[in-house]
């Protein structure tokens, strides 16, 4: 490895040239890397700088919906830039309008904000649910109740929405007003809003996902979740979903309120939304539109680019069927993986999902990790995340194939055979 003197002395260090695990980097720690680096990706496919192929159940995290470096996509991206890439808000935007559109068409809500992430997306849906509470509920201290072991992005009020303290460790104090219950537990839900006394009054909004995603891959209870419908219906509070994993077919439906048989007042998308390009939406019902000039904005929010690319996403999930196919190969994977568990009864314990979002469970017995499951993959070439130090997660691209599930399975398999043999 050649050392040549790094741009600016007041690095006091040496830029390398060509790459080792121990190069020094520009970069902040933020992100504990694998040792790959991704150079190309086509479908579920990705290769790395020695131009080895990998299969890919990850899907940059739930977000390459049309899988890597899509034809109709690329296609529909270069002639956008060579229209026009980014103006104002301050001005109409015809592609904002047209994915606005799209998304109130095919879903419950009747209006959108556009936004850059998916913790942008939350942030906006807390504000709004403040906003809420103050003018159409009369409350100076609104309360957001939200689920333990949720999880809704990194900013400050997005870590102050999610139920795990090790998100928060280190960024005390957190944004005052929310509260949490057990998922999937309607007990501890009355008790925590029982708790509250008084303070029960200024509960504006439940803000949830319908599946946890980070949290470890928990489908909702259809029970729970009618519980909560009616009691917000009641009480007149907002039923918030956080759809941004969820969101954009990744269930085999378009939405995953659909998977539960009823509809949330506001939901929030990601990740899905832009197959791999930066954008997030709220979205609301009329009854809970209630932003004026003024209350939110983003220089880059629904940017002509970043909405071209979620209006063909979602075009192209109705046009090739995409929900089909991930209900077809979701069942596949559910079952694929199930027969693993069978494989290794003493370390595994349960696969949990719906459609193409599958947890495979590590026995809390076992000496198993996440971590030591993805390393071993890598080998087999696999590519894995996962959802917690106990749940391997799988959310590939919607258009994933039969013989490629198959291959996913092959390669998991192989991977416990190098651990547990
Ligand atoms: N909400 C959920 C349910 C998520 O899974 C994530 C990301 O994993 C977020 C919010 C945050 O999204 P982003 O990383 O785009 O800010």
């Amino acid at each position: 490895m050649e050392l040549v003197d790094a741009p600016h002395s007041k690095c006091g260090t040496f830029g390398f040239v060509g790459s080792s695990p121990t190069a020094p980097t520009s970069l902040m720690k933020t992100y504990q890397r694998y040792p790959l680096t991704i150079t190309k990706g086509r479908g579920s496919w990705i290769w790395d700088k020695k131009n080895q192929k990998y299969l890919d159940s990850v899907a940059g995290i739930a977000t390459c919906t049309l899988g890597h470096s899509d034809k109709i996509i690329r296609r529909a991206l270069i002639k956008q830039l060579k229209k026009i890439q980014h103006i104002s808000n301050l001005y109409k935007i015809p592609e904002q309008e047209a994915l606005g559109n799209w998304l109130v068409n095919n879903s419950c809500a009747d209006k959108v904000f556009f936004c850059n992430s998916g913790a942008e997306a939350n942030e906006a849906a807390i504000k709004l649910a403040r906003k809420y509470g103050h003018k159409k509920l009369g409350i100076n201290e609104p309360i957001i109740l939200s689920a333990k072991e949720s999880f809704h992005g990194r900013t400050l009020a997005a870590i102050s929405a999610t139920g795990q303290p090790k998100y928060h460790k280190g960024f005390e104090p957190m944004v005052k007003g929310f509260n949490f219950f057990d998922y999937n537990d309607w007990d501890s839900f009355l008790k925590l809003f029982e708790s509250l006394g008084d303070k029960a009054l200024d509960v504006a909004a439940i803000l949830i996902e319908p599946i946890q995603g980070e949290g470890g891959v928990k489908p909702g209870s259809i029970n729970f979740f009618k519980s909560l419908r009616n009691f917000c219906r009641e009480k007149k509070i907002l039923l918030i979903f956080d759809e941004v994993q969820t969101g954009m077919g990744r269930t085999g439906f378009l939405w995953g309120y659909q998977t539960l048989n009823i509809e949330p007042d506001v939901f929030t998308l990601a990740k899905g939304l832009g197959g791999g390009h930066a954008i997030g939406a709220l979205l609301a019902k009329t009854s809970a539109d209630i932003f004026e000039a003024g209350d939110h904005a983003s220089t880059f929010g629904g940017n002509p680019f970043a909405c071209k690319a979620g209006l063909t996403v979602g075009k192209e999930i109705l046009r090739r069927n995409l929900l089909q196919n991930v209900k077809e190969r979701g069942i596949q994977l559910h079952e694929g993986l199930i027969q693993i568990t069978q494989e290794f009864p003493e370390h595994l314990k349960e696969v949990r999902g719906v459609g193409l979002m599958q947890g495979l469970v590590i026995d809390q017995e076992s000496y198993l990790s996440s971590q030591e499951v993805i390393n071993a993959a890598l080998k087999e070439k696999l590519l894995v995340i996962a959802a917690g130090p106990k749940v391997i997660r799988m959310v590939p691209a919607l258009t994933i194939k039969k013989h490629e599930i198959r291959e996913l399975i092959k390669r998991l398999k192989a991977t416990f055979s190098q651990l547990l043999h």
